[in-house]
């Protein structure tokens, strides 16, 4: 029997075994479930020495959080890659309850779909890669390339104890690639790979005029309004057509090549559809790239929140003290998440008269934007594996969010990653009826394997 009919054979187990994990209910954000996540840690940990990995460790987290697990197989070789597989086993809080169809931790089988907290973000798509070394060492007893796993309990509450061990850790983690499952496919029929994640800088801006609040008819006109000054520093951040104006911004945006624009002028996206479920009038943004591109390969600018002045029933005539406002910028390669907020608090206080004093927000940060070369062979790969597990060539794609991991992963140990998503659109990460299509498990399964198969063979 080879690894994919070991695969095949034993879905019926691998589903039971995955179900009996859902049951932990290994929220990480509260705290009064901290012994459910060592639970669920204790779990991997059988689970892998049961697959055949060996070093395993549950790592104590040193700020008394949630522990890692580390595992590893390192005998395929010293002209082998190295993969370094990361996953968690946290998941968010189910709330609220009543608005589940089965309750979260009692998983749940409808309509080909597993329906439990934690089935597709992320135990599921972590479970996979477990169940492909298993299946390959217990038919072949060696895997094609050397593999490590990290995986973590805080992945939903900051992560704060994979952020201390990796820059401290980086020999014991030290890999050619980095396999992330913690994302999508585009459709259950047509898979896809994300190469490009953006980076963020999110920031505060407190403009404060007066000490006090004034009356506008005994002190308008004679005095500034903070809140006035906002909406002209809001105004100079960026046009109607969507062009950031902060000098500077755009110098580290790498442009993207005609191959690329190519490649994602492929991806079957449903403009409509999209727009339909915002409700918005019409599509809108810089003129010379397509939504796409727009979305996931361009930089921008976005105000989320002002408070400042009288916002109750009726009129008041006030000119406020202190008004509030956050902002953030969505980035791309190669931007720098520090430089851009020099370049951007430069910006306000050039803008700002010196009739109001500008305070921006304590401890801000930023996470770096990532993208990985769809050529290497680790990408080649996994593209052979999806075409095999799938049944269908992936598409690439950029994606617009961040995942912080990561940007970590390129910053302390140097990986690229490789995001191998097996989740779907409709899987309700972090909503109720969460649920992993079952379809998606089983080639996950296959389509690991053939990843793992591939990149030996490079
Ligand atoms: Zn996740």
């Amino acid at each position: 029997m080879n690894s994919i009919d070991y695969a095949r054979e034993n879905k019926q187990k691998h589903l039971d075994e995955l179900i009996d994990w859902l049951r932990i209910p290994s929220i990480s954000t509260d705290m009064a479930y901290k012994p459910e996540v060592q639970k669920a840690a204790d779990w991997l940990v059988d689970s892998m020495k049961t697959a055949g990995l060996e070093n395993i460790q549950l790592i104590e987290s040193p700020f008394d959080l949630h522990p890692l697990v580390y595992a590893d197989w390192l005998h395929a070789g010293e002209d082998k890659p190295t993969v370094l597989i990361y996953g968690h086993f946290d998941v968010q809080p189910p709330d609220p309850l009543e608005l589940w169809d089965s309750p979260p931790f009692e998983p749940e089988v409808r309509d080909n779909n597993l329906y439990a907290r934690g089935s597709s973000d992320d135990k599921g798509q972590t479970f996979i890669h477990v169940k492909a070394v298993e299946a390959l060492l217990r038919t072949e007893g060696k895997l094609p390339v050397n593999v490590k796993f990290i995986c973590e309990g805080e992945e939903e509450s900051g992560g704060r104890t994979l952020s201390d061990f990796l820059p401290k850790n980086k020999e014991l983690l030290k890999a050619d690639v980095a396999l992330v499952s913690d994302t999508g496919i585009l459709s259950a029929d047509q898979p896809s790979i994300t190469y490009g994640l953006r980076g963020i800088y999110y920031d505060y801006i407190d403009v404060t005029g007066p000490s006090i609040d004034l009356h506008s008819g005994m002190f308008g006109g004679g005095i500034d309004n903070p809140l006035n000054v906002l909406g002209h520093i809001i105004a100079g951040l960026k046009d109607l057509d969507g062009n950031v104006l902060i000098p500077g911004f755009y110098d580290d945006v790498r442009e993207l090549s005609a191959e690329e624009r190519a490649l994602l002028a492929q991806l079957p996206f449903d403009e409509a559809g999209w727009l339909a479920h915002t409700g918005a009038s019409r599509v809108w943004g810089e003129s010379d790239y397509t939504l796409v591109e727009r979305l996931g390969a361009r930089p921008t600018l976005d105000v989320h929140g002002i408070i400042g002045g009288y916002t109750g029933e009726g009129g008041k005539t006030v000119l406020p003290s202190t008004v509030h406002c956050k902002v953030s910028m969505r980035l791309v390669p190669d931007q720098d998440p520090e430089k851009i907020k020099k370049q951007f608090r430069d910006h306000v206080l050039s803008m700002a008269p010196d009739t109001v004093t500008i305070k921006f927000g304590d401890d801000t940060h930023g996470s770096i934007p990532s993208i990985t070369d769809y050529s290497i062979p680790p990408m080649k790969a996994a593209k052979k594996a999806y075409t095999a597990g799938f049944g269908k060539e992936p598409v690439f794609m950029r994606e617009g969010g961040s995942i912080p991991v990561v940007a970590e992963f390129q910053e302390h140990l140097g990986l690229e990653t490789v995001l191998m998503g097996f989740g779907l659109p409709t899987d309700a990460l972090h909503s109720p009826n969460e649920n992993f299509h079952l379809p998606n498990f089983y080639r996950g399964i296959e389509t690991s394997i053939h990843f793992l198969t591939e990149y030996g063979k490079a």
